[in-house]
C-alpha cells in the first residue's frame, strides 16, 4: 500500500541561498525506508488553497482521471528525514518557473501539500541505493540530489571508503557533510569526476543529477572505465528545459 497524506508545514528553514528545508506534520501513515527514499508531492493549482488529493487505493489512476482543472501538480522528491508524524523535505530553489520551487520559496507554517509515500509493508519502496560488496562507493549529484546524498552519507558505515562529488549553484551552498566532498559551483560536475584520481578496486556508484550530467558520468564510468552500467544507480533527477 501507498499512503497519500495532506501534509502541513510546521517549520521552514533557509539552509543556504539555494536550499530550503521544510518540516511537515501529518505523515504518520507513511514510513520512510531511508537512504534516497523517493516520494511524490502534490501541489495545489493556482487559486486553490490546498490540493485535491486522490485518496482511493488506486491513487495514481484516480489522479490521472481527474479533470485538469482540479488535478494537482505532481513532482518527485526525497524524504530527507522522518521522525514519526514529521517528515522533512529539502527543496533546491531554482526560481519561480517551476511550481515546486515556487511553492517552497513561498511556503510558511500552515501551508499544505500532498505527499505520496511508502507504508511499512510497501510495494512502492522507491529506494534506488542498492550497494553490494565493493571496495569503495562513489556518490555524484547536483543540487537536487544533495538531500539524498546528505541522507545516504549520514547512514554510511564509517568502514566504507567513499568518494563524493557535488555540484551546487552557489559557493555559500557548500555545507558540512560526514565525508570529504569535491564541490563544484555552477557546473563542472562530470569533469570533476573525470579528472579525479579514483581508487582501484571494485566500486558501487550512485549518480543522480540533471539528465545530461548523469549521461556524461555514466559514459565515462561505463565506456571508458569499463563499469557495468546495470550494477549502479544512474538516475536523471530532472532534464534541462523540461518540466517533470
Ligand atoms: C527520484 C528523485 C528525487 C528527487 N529529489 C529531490 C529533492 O529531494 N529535492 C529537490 O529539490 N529536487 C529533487 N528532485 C528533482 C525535482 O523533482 C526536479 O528538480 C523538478 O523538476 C522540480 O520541479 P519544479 O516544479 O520546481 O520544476 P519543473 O516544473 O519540473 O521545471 C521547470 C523548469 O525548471 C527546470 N529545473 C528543474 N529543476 C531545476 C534545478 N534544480 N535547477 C535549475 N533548473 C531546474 C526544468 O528543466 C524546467 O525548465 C528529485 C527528482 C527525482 C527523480
Amino acid at each position: 500500500m501507498t499512503a497519500v497524506v495532506e501534509a502541513t508545514v510546521m517549520q521552514v528553514r533557509q539552509l543556504s541561498p539555494s536550499f530550503v528545508r521544510i518540516t511537515f506534520a501529518g505523515c504518520a501513515s507513511m514510513t520512510s525506508h531511508g537512504y534516497d527514499q523517493r516520494i511524490k508531492i502534490l501541489l495545489a493549482l493556482p487559486g486553490q488553497d490546498r490540493p485535491v488529493l486522490p485518496l482511493s487505493s488506486d491513487w495514481y489512476g484516480e489522479w490521472c482521471a481527474m479533470p485538469s482543472a482540479v488535478r494537482p501538480i505532481m513532482r518527485t522528491f526525497t524524504i530527507r528525514s522522518q521522525d514519526g508524524d514529521l517528515v522533512d523535505i529539502e527543496f533546491a530553489l531554482h526560481g519561480d518557473a517551476g511550481p515546486a520551487s515556487a511553492w517552497a520559496r513561498a511556503a510558511r507554517p500552515g501551508s499544505v501539500l500532498g505527499i505520496v509515500g511508502p507504508t511499512p509493508d510497501d510495494d512502492f519502496r522507491a529506494v534506488q541505493y542498492e550497494p553490494g560488496e565493493h571496495d569503495w562507493q562513489l556518490f555524484v549529484g547536483d543540487d537536487t540530489a544533495l538531500p539524498a546524498i546528505s541522507s545516504l552519507l549520514e547512514t554510511l558505515p564509517a568502514s566504507v571508503d567513499a568518494r563524493v562529488f557535488v555540484q551546487i549553484p552557489h559557493q555559500r551552498d557548500i555545507r558540512e557533510l560526514p565525508r570529504d566532498v569535491t564541490w563544484t559551483v555552477g557546473g563542472g560536475l562530470a569533469e570533476a569526476v573525470r579528472s579525479a584520481d579514483l581508487p582501484a578496486g571494485t566500486a558501487y556508484a550512485w549518480v543522480a543529477a540533471e539528465a545530461a550530467i548523469v549521461r556524461d558520468v555514466r559514459r565515462y564510468l561505463c565506456r571508458e572505465r569499463g563499469w557495468d552500467s546495470k550494477a549502479h544507480c544512474f538516475s536523471g533527477y530532472w532534464k534541462a528545459g523540461e518540466t517533470e
